[in-house]
């Protein structure tokens, strides 16, 4: 196992397959155009499986296919049974909007996946469509059913609470998520890349969070931290658990085994990072195995990040990056750095 300089293993990744994204989530991809990424820069199947090889060899056991849209990516079920066949890789996960997941959840668990998270906001289909510029939130609804169908368990499902969209909803998630077998994490608003309509002010806290559920259902207990997993556990009186990702106000860097590779292959020690380190070019210049797990070993050696907590430390916080520099550098969005 390699650790960095505080002591963090490097044993999570998270992979985007694509930047590309079939919603345009008000808190993500509010614009009216994006630049994206070059196709011919995009990882093939083959590099993403020497790459999860090369990094479980240095310790990484949990994996995490994400975006962009995960789904949107041709034969995802493929991948994951590449993927799949690497013993060290203890987990494999998805996280998807769920708009296409419907017809692919039975394929996806039959190649091996072994977890799904879907994002879903809200459960009022003119909410749904006005923060993500999409009518179809039925097909999210019937993606989760077909996880669930399929046998994913638990189900996860991220929801972000913004204040004037959705924090009217905590209570009717939670009466979803026990509908549906599903736990549900609410995730603060973070001012990532691409959240350039972010403000403070909109940021419902866990604390805020925690108060309207106890209000309605006798307060929450902590159930703990998911080891480094980002998500607090609570367990309501009745024993429903629930997660709550706190990463703007009680972020957790002390204990982030988190690193991103997007699509191109670019690697990101933070989610807050500014610079990355292109793998791609390691893969595709003839370097061997050996000699691209000793630039990832020396890189993880030297990390120092702490992005979400320095960001708290922020006065007047305000949104990370305006538009002409998400535009200069489309890696610095959200939905091409994998959420
Ligand atoms: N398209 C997939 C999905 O919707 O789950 C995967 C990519 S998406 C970027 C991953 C997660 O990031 C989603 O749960 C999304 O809600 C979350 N996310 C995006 N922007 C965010 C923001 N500004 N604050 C908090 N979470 C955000």
């Amino acid at each position: 196992m390699v650790h960095d300089t505080l002591s963090r293993p490097l044993a999570s990744l998270r992979l985007s397959l694509t930047d590309r994204c079939n919603l345009r989530c008000r808190y993500c991809m509010p614009e009216e155009e994006y630049v994206w990424l070059p196709r011919t820069s995009i990882l093939s199947f083959e590099e993403i499986q020497r790459l999860v090889r090369i990094f479980a060899g240095l310790g990484v056991t949990k994996v995490r296919l994400t975006g962009g849209e995960p789904l949107l990516r041709h034969d995802v079920p493929a991948l994951v049974g590449l993927l799949a066949r690497e013993r060290r890789i203890a987990d494999l996960a998805l996280t998807t909007n769920g708009m296409l997941l419907a017809a692919q959840a039975g394929d996806l668990r039959a190649a091996g996946l072994q977890r799904v998270t879907v994002s879903l906001d809200t459960l009022r289909p003119e909410r749904f469509e006005a923060y993500t510029r999409s009518k179809r939130h039925g097909d999210v609804l019937a993606g989760i059913a077909a996880a669930r169908a399929a046998g994913f368990r638990p189900l996860k499902v991220n929801t972000v609470v913004v204040r004037g969209y959705n924090e009217d909803e905590l209570a009717d998630l939670i009466e979803f998520g026990r509908a549906h077998d599903a736990e549900i994490r609410f995730i603060e608003y973070m001012d990532v890349g691409g959240a350039t309509r972010w403000s403070m002010d909109q940021v419902v806290s866990r604390r805020e969070m925690l108060d309207a559920l106890g209000r309605r259902y006798g307060a929450p207990r902590p159930l703990g931290a998911e080891g480094p997993a980002p998500a607090e556990e609570f367990a309501l009186p009745d024993g429903t658990r629930f997660g709550i990702i706190a990463s703007t106000t009680a972020p957790f860097c002390r204990a982030c085994d988190r690193s991103r590779v997007t699509a191109d292959g670019t690697w990101y020690l933070c989610l807050y990072a500014a610079t990355g380190i292109s793998l791609r070019d390691a893969l595709r210049s003839g370097t061997t195995d050996e000699d691209v797990a000793g630039l990832i070993a020396d890189t993880w050696t030297g990390r120092r990040d702490r992005g979400a907590e320095e960001r708290v430390a922020v006065a007047g916080r305000g949104i990370l990056y305006n538009v002409p520099s998400l535009r200069a550098d489309p890696h610095r969005e959200m939905h091409t750095r994998g959420g």
